[in-house]
């Protein structure tokens, strides 16, 4: 077995595994209706966060986690969009136009069409075609044509000053003092329960940022903050993990000000993330998660055309919350009917899923049992007191049951079943410190 020198230790990320465990809901608000597998990690190589982010994973400060779709109350499922494909929808141009005329103002509007005018064939052209990159860059101040006005011999101001920066992830009084009124107000939370230092962790120390070198990394990569100032006060910030290929929307918080609801920010904030991607060439934008039944999520399966949510797919979720695609036409093609998938569902509901092994719940998007012994377990590196070893190198390792979640080799094998093959091939696994 090869020794893990110095080089090879930089290009490993790390994991150390949490396990299994029942939550609270964040959505429905039931006491434990949310499964998930979690591990944590201060050092997670952008190309292996995307890998795990295409499995399902999702990450909330350096707690990465991925859900048992099929046994929890609110499946988190992942969207995926082709950013160069979007198409917006009719709702969506007019909900990005609406903000660009408030930001002007009527008076604004009204004066530069005047001291500005449009050729004929630049209004036909913008009447008939929509521009997702003009209309999302139009408004932002510095487009913003400004000539003086010769009736007040000062320059046209719009209604507005509207800014958006791209700032790296730290924490600020204004993001704290935002974040807080927006968990308050809209997930209804206690104010006391989010401290600067809980903020900070949570949306404040994502994975590390790159700026394009002309080798390795061609695009910006890490955890960045997108934030939106109206008149210099802070009124959204998006919170984007930019990966080697895709831009990933973390999460959201903004004005709870009820001024602000009839904007859709949501709405505005995702078409501004599609363009972002598609100008700094990133191929993929993923959406956040997607929870059929959060009303106020509906909105996200209008962004097509989309992987998952296509379809058929929207069609069955209606009927019941957790659907793979797969799984059902294999039982499909075996049985001829669907019926058996609920069956099996209501016969795994009786399992008490914090007992036994991740194994025994067939966890989608997680390898079976048999798929991880043919990986080389033994040889996974393992990092103790600051030193890496093999697992193999434990005492006892080779008699140690590979499916009794207490033992080493139990957690070790659920990791691995977890993060898959090609994450495990190049990670370590921290334990004991
Ligand atoms: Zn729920």
């Amino acid at each position: 077995m090869e020794p893990i020198d110095a080089e090879r230790a930089r290009q490993l990320s790390l994991f150390r595994p949490l396990g299994y465990q029942r939550n609270s809901c964040g959505y429905c608000k039931s006491d434990n209706g949310s499964a998930s597998y979690y591990a944590s990690s201060v050092s997670v190589r952008p190309v292996h966060y995307e890998e795990l982010v295409n499995r399902g994973w999702r990450r909330s400060g350096t707690l990465y986690y991925k859900q048992n779709l099929q046994r929890s109350c609110c499946p988190h499922y992942t969207m995926r969009l082709e950013a160069s494909a979007y198409k917006p929808r009719r709702d969506q141009r007019k909900a990005i136009n609406r903000w660009n005329k408030f930001v002007l103002g009527p008076e604004y509007i009204r004066r530069a069409a005047y001291l500005c005018p449009k050729t004929r064939e630049e209004k036909k052209h913008r009447k008939c075609n929509f521009d997702l990159h003009d209309a999302v860059h139009a408004v932002e101040y510095s487009n913003v044509k400004r000539p003086t006005d010769p009736k007040t011999k000062r320059s046209l101001e719009p209604a507005h000053r509207f800014e958006v920066n791209l700032e790296g992830d730290t924490v600020s009084q204004a993001k704290f003092d935002l974040f807080r009124k927006y968990q308050t107000k809209v997930h209804k939370e206690d104010v006391s329960k989010w401290q600067t230092k809980d903020f900070k962790r949570f949306l404040c120390s994502g994975l590390k940022r790159s700026e394009p070198n002309g080798r390795d990394v061609q695009r910006r990569i890490g955890s960045w903050h997108q934030c939106y100032r109206l008149d210099g006060k802070l009124i959204a910030v998006a919170v984007l993990d930019l990966m080697p290929n895709g831009v990933s929307s973390v999460y959201i918080f903004r004005s709870y000000d009820p001024d602000y609801e009839q904007w859709e920010i949501g709405k505005l904030s995702a078409m501004r993330e599609i363009a972002f991607a598609v100008e700094q060439g990133y191929q993929y934008y993923y959406m956040g998660y997607y929870i059929h039944s959060c009303q106020k999520m509906r909105y996200k399966g209008n962004f097509r055309p989309q992987y998952i949510l296509d379809g058929e797919l929207t069609a069955k979720l209606n009927t019941r919350p957790y659907v793979s695609l797969s799984r059902d036409r294999a039982t499909t093609a075996t049985s001829g009917t669907e019926a058996n998938a609920a069956d099996n569902a209501e016969a795994e509901a009786e399992i008490n899923d914090e007992e036994v092994s991740l194994f025994a719940l067939h966890m989608p998007g997680v390898l079976t049992v048999d798929e991880v012994k043919k990986l080389d377990l033994g040889s996974w590196p393992l990092l103790i007191h600051g030193s890496f070893v093999h697992m193999s190198d434990l005492v006892g390792w080779e008699k140690m049951p590979i499916d009794e979640p207490q033992s080493i080799k139990g957690i070790v094998a659920e990791l691995a079943a977890t993060l898959g093959p090609t994450v495990m091939k190049d990670s370590a696994v921290v334990l004991f410190d």
